[in-house]
């Protein structure tokens, strides 16, 4: 079928989808893919990810076509166990597993033995000869199935065991004999038959069809789908099915499972990592049942650890594995995440993965392998997720601070955090809505929780490994956790936590160190973070690679020398207005705009020169020598007037204009729609002495700090919200006026352009006239986005969600261009830009300068530059490189 692809047991499939993703999804593939080099994978096949699409769109049913390949994939695996399904000898159990092309919690969970009844459980007992086995095993298919086939409550299931452990006197699952495990199996399938109203099916066709029935539906849970919109995975792609014959780490003491990493996902180190259990089937690793050892004899000495690793407890095993680990990484040229099982001894994979990991990891192992020469710098390049560097751009505690350390858990994923404690994932996000931030602290967690992870800064967890849902989750997502806690216990009916010695409540806040596992009382001070090792070579090799320049978003000095340790070769966007905040000016700038008269407003704009040209010398002075595009005055006049009886006197007094006189002139300058009146070049038109004022003081500073030092500044003057060329042509004039005039004075020239920020649909469509007056553009793609939306960027919070939900906009259009219509513009734009000035200066200052898919556009545009907030620098630098690769 073209449906079904069979792996393992020498299946040789010629067929190339077999190992496509797409088709059979990233477990299936990797398991074929494994199989094909010879590794020791159960045999299985894997039903496509199209029969998913096919299923929920037709009624959830399975045609005839199907069913037949579905039984020719259970004989296929029948012949190559020597088993078969359903037989009461000589039982075949399989797994049911699902498997998108990119792995994703929230998905159906794996239903393990199947194929287990009443008849085969005697089969499975006598084969083996180890009846304690066959009764765990078919007790913990009958749990599984139940809660995620049936969706039966686990507790009841759990409940029930705990009450038997307890009546025979046992703490351990390991004491249970087969009699304890098969008196379990009756108690089990009288909850099944009392809560369904009818048994637990026995019947192992039916067994099998319903766990393919679940992993499909799976797809459409409210759980996948959260996952799903929060990594922008197609609704579209739906899963595979994976039915695999089972082989067994619980027979005994021989038997174990285990997962592992070939590198530390979370350090990037090269060294093996990972967790195993003796005696142990699947999820028991990760599910926090018992605590899972170390897999390598160096991890268990630096923890301290008593319990065997596997490299001890199994020598020869180990060295199996260690072996497929070489072989894995040279054969994907990546870090691996691999699940195993051994059975009696020997060895099986059942799963291999590139594996997720934090930025720092990322950084080091790209690094790393570029130097192993197992890839090359441009793979390295595009290996690492721009926006993951996020997690290293921002400040990590203070090394000097005091640390009032509650406790200690493993450290899961790095970085740190502070917030109030919250003990639910839904109370997360309400709080994290409300702009709070939260620690989410939990037992531990599932894939329930995914919206509160993703809500909070940090994660802390009581139980669970380094390999734990928390642990995996966190480190994909770059929140800091801190996970096997164990001297945390909540008590969720109060709603307070014990955290070594000390209660705490919700609310509370708490600090986490995810690199070392600490957890802090209070809020403990943070450093600025510096692009060293692997992340300063990683970006020269980025530089190297890009076309575009990086510039910076940044107005203030301190801002300026940030962006400028992140790589900013230049700013592409001072703004001005915050200079006219400041304290001490406000009252300046109140006169100038209450003044009645041009002179009025001479007299408040001389007040305010000296302070503007600081501002402006002391940018250059960091810049050194680099551009600096200045944009002239923008917002609506209206937002800088005063607020209130009391702002009002106090500026009567220190004008001497009556309170009641001040309020008239206010009054006179209120707007109904101030974002679409008198602001950007319509002041400068209408007030050219605010412009005047402006110009002055960048040039008398560029002129100030060229005499100063020998990097002269190279002073961009850029002309906000420009629509027509006449409206460039006259404040061109008057800038370049005023320029000539500080040249005389101080009798010396200096290099400097001209030029607008295109952000009105009109100036974008008579680009090619605009430009006659024009240096450069710089598109404002935040008021270009607003205006040629006609969506109020302001108020848009309250409708864009839903638009984005229902696909009307794929992403939020003033985080990420609308490429489809506001880059037309930009297109349009450039083209009819260059075509009148071929030289013409090209950059995009709006948000969008930080977002890796709008650089992607900026580089097939053209443009010569993106600018960044500063701490977006190195993610716009690695950005810029992928685009130009
Ligand atoms: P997930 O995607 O949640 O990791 P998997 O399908 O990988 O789910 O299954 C989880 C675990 O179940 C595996 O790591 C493995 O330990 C166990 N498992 C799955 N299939 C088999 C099998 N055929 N034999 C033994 N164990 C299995
Ligand atoms: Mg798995
Ligand atoms: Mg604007």
């Amino acid at each position: 079928s073209a449906y079904v692809f069979h792996f393992g047991g020498g299946a040789v499939s010629s067929d190339s989808r077999a190992k496509d993703k797409t088709i059979v999804g990233g477990k299936g593939a990797n398991l074929a893919e494994m199989a094909g080099i010879g590794l020791p994978v159960p045999p299985g096949f894997t039903i496509s990810t199209e029969v998913c699409a096919l299923y929920n769109e037709n009624g959830k049913t399975f045609d005839e076509d199907l069913r037949a390949a579905v039984a020719r994939g259970v004989s296929h695996i029948e012949a190559a166990t020597a088993r078969t399904f359903g037989d009461a000898a000589n039982p075949l159990l399989v797994s049911v597993r699902s498997g998108a092309r990119v792995s994703m919690p929230g998905m159906m969970d794996t239903v393990l033995n199947l194929g287990l009844n009443d008849a085969t459980v005697a089969g499975l007992a006598a084969g083996s000869g180890d009846a304690r086995f066959a009764w765990d095993s078919y007790r913990r298919f009958i749990q599984m199935y139940s809660d995620v086939v049936l969706g039966l409550d686990h507790h009841r299931f759990e409940d029930a065991l705990e009450i038997a452990k307890e009546d025979n006197g046992f703490f351990n699952d390991v004491e249970m004999g087969a009699e304890h495990w098969q008196a379990l199996v009756g108690e089990y399938k009288a909850i099944v038959a009392e809560e369904l109203g009818r048994p637990f099916p026995q019947d192992v066709h039916e067994q099998l069809w319903g766990a393919i029935a679940a992993v499909f539906e799976s797809w459409e849970s409210d759980r996948a789908k959260v996952y799903r919109k929060l990594n922008d995975i197609p609704q579209g792609w739906g899963t595979a099915v994976n039915v695999q014959a089972m082989v067994f780490g619980n027979m005994g003491d021989t038997s174990a499972t285990g997962v592992a990493f070939t590198r530390d996902p979370a350090t990037g180190e090269k060294a093996y990592y990972g967790e195993w259990l003796v005696n142990a089937q699947g999820e028991d690793v990760v599910a926090g049942i018992r605590t899972p050892q170390y897999l390598t004899k160096a991890a268990r000495e630096r923890a301290g650890a008593k319990p065997l690793s596997m490299e001890e407890a199994m020598p020869g095993a180990y060295a199996e594995l260690a072996a497929v680990f070489e072989l894995l990484e040279k054969h994907y040229c990546d870090m691996q995440d691999i699940e195993f099982t051994v059975e009696k001894g020997k060895l099986f994979m059942l799963q291999t993965r590139s594996g997720k990991r934090t930025a720092k990891a990322a950084l080091k192992m790209a690094v790393d392998m570029v130097g192993e020469g197992l890839i090359d710098e441009a793979t390295a390049i595009r290996r690492i997720d721009p926006m993951a560097l996020d997690q290293l751009l921002h400040p990590t505690l203070d090394p000097k601070a005091q640390r009032d350390v509650l406790a200690r858990g493993l450290p899961a994923s790095p970085g740190a955090a502070s917030g109030a404690v919250v003990f639910d994932a839904d109370t997360a996000q309400t709080l994290a809505e409300r702009g709070d931030a939260v620690i989410l602290v939990r037992v531990e967690t599932s894939p329930e929780d995914i919206h509160g992870m993703h809500a909070a800064k940090g994660i802390l967890t009581a139980r669970g490994g380094m390999t734990s849902h928390a642990a995996v989750v966190a480190r994909g997502m770059g929140r800091p956790c801190v996970s096997g806690a164990s001297a945390l216990s909540i008590d969720m009916a109060t709603r307070t936590a014990r955290i070594g010695s000390r209660e705490v409540k919700e609310g509370d806040v708490i600090t986490l160190d995810g690199s070392n596992g600490d957890v802090m009382a209070g809020k403990v001070p943070t450093v600025e973070p510096e692009l060293v090792g692997d992340f300063g070579t990683l970006m020269e090799w980025a530089d190297k690679h890009r076309r575009m320049k990086v510039r910076t978003n940044a107005e203030t000095p301190l801002d300026c020398q940030v962006a400028r340790q992140f790589g900013a070769e230049g700013i592409g966007l001072c703004r001005t207005e915050h200079m006219f905040f400041e304290a001490g000016r406000i009252s300046a700038v109140r006169q100038m705009i209450l003044a009645d008269d041009e002179a009025g407003r001479r007299a408040a704009l001389a007040k305010l020169l000296p302070e503007q040209r600081s501002d402006f010398q002391s940018i250059f002075e960091v810049m050194a020598g680099l551009p600096v595009t200045i944009r002239l005055l923008d917002p609506p006049l209206h937002e800088f007037l005063p607020h209130g009886d009391a702002e009002f006197a106090e500026l009567a007094e220190a004008t001497g204009l009556g309170v009641d006189h001040l309020k008239r002139r206010a009054g006179e300058l209120h707007e109904f729609n101030p974002m679409l009146g008198h602001r950007g070049c319509r002041l400068g038109i209408t007030f050219p002495e605010i412009y005047e004022m402006q110009a002055r003081a960048i040039f008398e500073a560029a002129c100030d700090v060229a005499d100063q030092s020998g990097d002269a500044p190279i002073p961009e003057v850029m002309i906000p919200l420009v629509a027509t060329r006449r409206e460039l042509e006259i404040l061109r004039a008057l800038v370049d006026r005023v320029a000539v005039e500080v040249f005389a004075e101080k009798g010396r020239m200096l290099e400097y352009m001209v030029g607008t920020m295109i952000e009105l649909p009109r100036a974008a469509l008579m680009a090619g006239e605009i430009a006659e007056e024009a240096k450069f553009f710089s598109f404002g793609t935040n008021d270009l986005t607003q205006t040629t939306l006609g969506v109020s960027r302001d108020d848009a919070a309250r409708f864009l969600n839903p638009y984005v939900d229902q696909g009307i906009y794929p992403r939020d259009p003033f985080v990420s261009l609308d490429i489809e219509g506001v880059g037309q513009l930009v297109e349009l734009a450039a083209e009819r830009g260059r075509s009148t000035r071929p030289h013409l200066k090209l950059g995009i200052c709006g948000e969008h300068g930080g977002d890796p898919a709008s650089i992607a556009f900026c580089e097939k545009t053209g443009l010569d530059y993106v600018s960044a907030s500063p701490y977006r620098v190195p993610i716009a630098r690695l950005a810029a490189a992928q685009a130009a690769l």
